[in-house]
């Protein structure tokens, strides 16, 4: 029943049963005893958390945000979300049969009990959240926890078909962050060797590719960004890239047009028929998902797992919970975790094309797919939502736009004050860097004409500039998250 076989096999309404008896289970077993923060909002609502039976039962909770894990006055409020379990709240809200079962298991195995409880619940690990606007939120692993991580790092390994003889390169960022660490440790659980090279900052491009070249993984995994930026330079230098099988991207939205570049870059330098892969994923739920193989760079959407998480989607104005089908605001609960606890937590991301059921037409597996359309608003957000000329801007479509242009290389967004004085009026400058052969003129009308159509935000002005100069105003290689969008102003 726990084997990702079998839950990939389950129907809807089976899924709907197995997710409906993990909700119940987790939060009279779990959050209700040793969640004070969560026991509270239960009373304080009347809610008998008896009664929370299946999915629909979760109306009753009401949701959190962002806001509720930041407090500028308690800076140690992400505790409120830490499960302690304690002897008199164990013995309060456990039964003596529970206690029974469990302690002549460890017995059983050779420990003793409150190692094994210390094991699931003390926190030993964490990630913590990106962004410099907000102070950054810790999130807690315990080894129960870790035992998830490593779980759905190598449940992506099988979705990537990634076989025991491949070889994978981990080129995300060496940090404390979601996206490096499910990448390690999933990995090693699915018996797959794996280098972790920490991004460009840690060992250089040039570091880098050469250790590329001595590896020649199958696999390599990181920010577009810098996946990009690597390949190209790999292309400029004529390396022998044959050995590529899949990219793996996390930590952005890419869309088919930017896959269409990275493929067709690869594919000058002898690696054809690359797969390129979509991640999602958040430190709150931490863990990802992802997309499986498909021709033609079709999304087949992020496979979710529905023996660890419910996803509702909802009204993202009006809080109301919509059709799994539809498009809203996403909201992630939590089915399996001990240290750090989410119930219904509002990502704040939006998704067009909502979660499927049924059989996934690429792999055939019948787990839960989210669609891959979704605008991020939280994730490293520190102005991908902004106010320009009073009015306030998602950047995050300017990215997806300009990408999925073919003739630019790279580009780079700056919103500065008029002639640099605080009192003028805001502009938005693009910077762009055009792939060799384009003609400027007609690829600034080009970036002009689709960012209007799709912002309504039109830029004052575009400017051309040359790679190494763009690589040095995107920190590419220096750090860890490029500057793609630029706020100069004054604050
Ligand atoms: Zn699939």
């Amino acid at each position: 029943m726990n084997s990702w076989k079998s839950i990939t096999s389950l129907n809807y309404p089976q899924i709907q049963e197995l997710q409906n008896q993990r909700l119940h289970h987790f939060i009279n077993t779990h959050v209700y005893p040793f969640s004070p923060y969560y026991r509270k909002i239960f009373d304080d609502n009347k809610i008998d958390p008896r009664q929370i039976r299946r999915k629909e039962d979760l109306k009753r909770i009401p949701y959190i945000s962002k806001a509720d894990l930041i407090s500028k006055d308690n800076p140690q409020k992400y505790k409120d979300f830490i499960l302690h379990p304690d002897k008199i709240l164990i013995s309060r809200y456990w039964s003596k049969a529970r206690l029974l079962n469990l302690a002549a298991r460890s017995m059983l195995q050779g420990r003793r009990l409150e190692d094994d409880l210390a094991r699931e619940y003390r926190p030993v690990f964490m990630t913590f959240t990106t962004g410099t606007t907000n102070s950054p939120v810790p999130f807690m692993y315990s080894r129960y926890d870790l035992d998830n991580l490593n779980l759905s790092g190598s449940r992506m390994v099988g979705l990537f078909n990634i076989t025991g003889d491949e070889r994978i390169m981990n080129l995300f960022p060496f940090a404390p962050h979601l996206a490096f660490w499910q990448t390690f440790f999933g990995a090693i659980e699915a018996d797959v060797f794996s280098l972790s090279t920490g991004g460009g900052k840690v060992m250089g491009t040039e570091g880098t590719l050469i250790a590329l070249g001595r590896i020649k993984p199958a696999v390599i995994l990181g920010v577009p960004s810098y996946i990009y930026h690597l390949l190209r330079v790999a292309q400029t230098k004529g390396h022998d890239l044959s050995f590529l099988k899949k990219i793996v991207l996390g930590a952005a939205r890419v869309t088919p047009g930017y896959k269409q570049k990275l493929s067709d870059m690869v594919a000058a330098q002898g690696a054809r028929n690359v797969n390129i892969l979509g991640t999602y994923g958040f430190t709150e739920a931490r863990t990802a998902w992802a997309e499986c193989p498909t021709d033609n760079h079709v999304s087949s959407g992020y496979h979710l797992y529905p023996d660890k998480e419910i996803f509702e989607i909802i009204d993202p104005d009006t809080g109301e919970v919509r059709d799994d089908r539809q498009d809203g605001e996403l909201v992630y609960t939590s089915l399996d975790s001990r240290a750090s606890v989410m119930l219904r937590y509002r990502t704040g991301d939006i998704v067009k094309g909502g979660i499927s059921h049924g059989p996934c037409p690429y792999c055939g597996r019948m787990t839960l797919r989210l669609s891959s359309d979704i605008t991020r608003l939280y994730d490293n957000k520190d102005i991908h939502l902004s106010k320009v000329k009073g009015t306030l801007v998602n950047f995050s479509h300017f990215a997806e736009v300009i990408n999925d242009i073919p003739q630019v290389d790279e580009w780079q967004l700056e919103i500065r004050k008029h002639n640099n004085d605080p009192y003028e009026v805001d502009e938005i400058v693009i910077y762009v860097t055009p792939q060799a052969g384009a003609d400027q003129n007609m690829l600034s009308n080009l970036i002009i004409d689709k960012l209007t159509g799709a912002t309504e935000v039109a830029p004052n002005q575009i400017e051309f500039i040359p790679l190494n100069e763009m690589v040095k105003r995107l920190e590419l290689e220096t750090a860890n998250k490029e500057k793609r969008i630029l706020d100069s102003r004054p604050s």
